[in-house]
């Protein structure tokens, strides 16, 4: 009884107690939000950079730092430190909760922040997919220290290929961080700046991005802290007019969500807590404390206890918000990662099979595309083996129209409409319904295969 009425407590706090917090809660709430995916190549500095910006909102203290700076040390890895804090997500795997994307929040003047990102994952591209599907805005973390961005950059680097899935992925705007500017072999050179910026620019528009409207190159040491929070010292780089990253992430534009459809959250973590947490992005719709909801596509009703914004508790939560959302009616070992959470009235369908315009990127040595061909579809937080079960059309170039003729196979750069199949019931949506429910990679042997989107969808599901 007692441990019941210490819960009750928790979760119910005195009348007083909740008109402030929600009072706070919704005045903050006015402030929009924004996902952020931390990419680039192995050691640019992705998890510094995550680090750094904890730190530098006061998030993480003096003293949690100098335990991380001195088992950095122990390890005579003096340099890593700031690259633990990202690394925490760890303890709390090691607690039992399983998240896959590790989240970690902060704010700005204009905005508040849930930073995607699993740095320390060693397979990181189906995470990275996993979190490019939800983010709004993507940090490309680029090393300027000599010899690491050519690494990063040349082909097999990951530069590219996370640059590519963020695109695939509805990561609309890059701000490109050159990073390790503090480097002795950089040291805050303008030339070297240049030459980086110059290259991603070129490579950024051939990927498909608008290079005026969507993205922002800007010069920082994540190390240190410089031109992250504020702008840095003309003492320390006398040729940088530009932002700081912070103000670069502040003066984002993305379209602001639009809160009526019905509600859709795929899941992408979940735990155990005083019943099922499940955690995700809200795609579409609104969610509200004591709603009734399926999970999908299993088909189990649902109701919603309880509804985090970060650590917050909220009434109510639109679109664009990333949530943990405590429900009754589950158990959590009966929810899987990319199962979406969805309304009763108008769910989530769930399907096996669907059709698809894809466009062929690059296929193994020796393969071609044909009917029969297994890959790993991606799609928001779902990772499920597929078949081509038909190619239907192949579409040319140049009209954008199905050429009129059976076709067989076709090999890279080819644009096609096919029918693919999967063994397990998946939810997805048509892209021109809900995007980010509809876009998706196919991958062999830890490669990208082809791109694609959602066009048809079985009527009788
Ligand atoms: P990740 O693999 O992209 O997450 O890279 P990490 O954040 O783990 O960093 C890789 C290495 O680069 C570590 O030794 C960091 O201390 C170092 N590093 C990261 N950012 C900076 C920086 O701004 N300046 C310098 N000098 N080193 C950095």
């Amino acid at each position: 009884m007692e441990e019941e009425l210490r819960l009750l407590q928790i979760d119910n706090p005195t009348p007083a107690q909740i008109a402030t917090s929600l009072d706070e809660i919704e005045e903050e709430n006015k402030k929009r939000h924004l996902s952020v995916v931390l990419i680039g190549h192995v050691d640019a500095g992705k998890s510094t950079v995550g680090g750094q910006i904890l730190f530098l909102t006061g998030q993480v203290d003096d003293r949690t730092i100098q335990k991380y700076e001195k088992e950095a040390k122990e390890k005579s890895r003096e340099s890593w430190y700031m690259a633990y804090i990202m690394d925490t997500n760890e303890e709390e795997r090691a607690k039992g909760k399983t998240v896959e994307v590790g989240r970690a929040a902060f704010e700005t003047e204009k905005t508040r922040f849930t930073i995607l990102d699993s740095p320390g994952h060693k397979s990181y591209v189906p995470n990275m997919i996993s979190a490019a599907s939800q983010a709004d805005v993507g940090v490309l973390v680029i090393s300027a220290r000599e010899g690491e961005f050519e690494a990063g950059y040349k082909r097999g680097g990951q530069t590219r290929e996370h640059t590519q899935l963020a695109k695939t992925f509805g990561v609309s705007k890059l701000i490109v961080v050159i990073n390790k500017m503090d480097d002795p072999t950089v040291n805050w050179s303008q030339q070297r700046y240049e030459e980086i910026k110059k290259e991603m620019r070129g490579f950024l528009k051939r990927s498909g991005y608008n290079v005026s409207k969507d993205i922002q190159v800007l010069p920082i040491s994540g190390l240190l802290g410089t031109n992250m929070k504020t702008r840095m010292d003309r003492g320390v780089c006398s040729w940088w007019e530009g932002p700081s990253l912070f103000e670069a992430l502040d003066a984002v534009e993305v379209p602001p969500p639009d809160p009526s459809g019905p509600f859709r959250m795929p899941i992408s973590g979940k735990y155990k807590d005083m019943g099922t947490v499940v955690m995700g992005k809200v795609e579409s719709g609104t969610v509200t404390e004591g709603d009734s909801l399926l999970v999908m596509p299993n088909n189990t009703p649902v109701k919603v206890l309880a509804v985090y914004c970060g650590e917050k508790k909220v009434r109510r939560a639109g679109p664009a918000e990333n949530l943990a959302i405590r429900l009754s009616g589950i158990d959590d070992t009966d929810i899987f990662f990319g199962f979406v959470l969805s309304s009763v009235a108008n769910p989530i369908g769930a399907v096996t099979e669907f059709v698809a315009q894809l466009k062929i990127h690059e296929l193994p040595d020796k393969f071609v595309f044909s009917a029969g061909y297994k890959a790993i579809l991606h799609i928001h937080s779902i990772v499920e083996e597929c078949e081509i079960a038909e190619l239907m059309h192949q579409i040319d170039m140049e009209t954008k129209q199905p050429i009129p003729k059976k076709v067989y196979s076709v090999n890279n750069g080819a644009l096609v409409i096919c029918r693919i199949q999967v063994n397990n019931l998946i939810c997805i949506e048509k892209f021109e319904d809900i995007r980010q429910l509809g876009r998706f990679s196919l991958r062999t042997k830890d490669k990208t295969v082809a791109i694609g989107i959602v066009i048809g969808l079985p009527l009788h599901q």
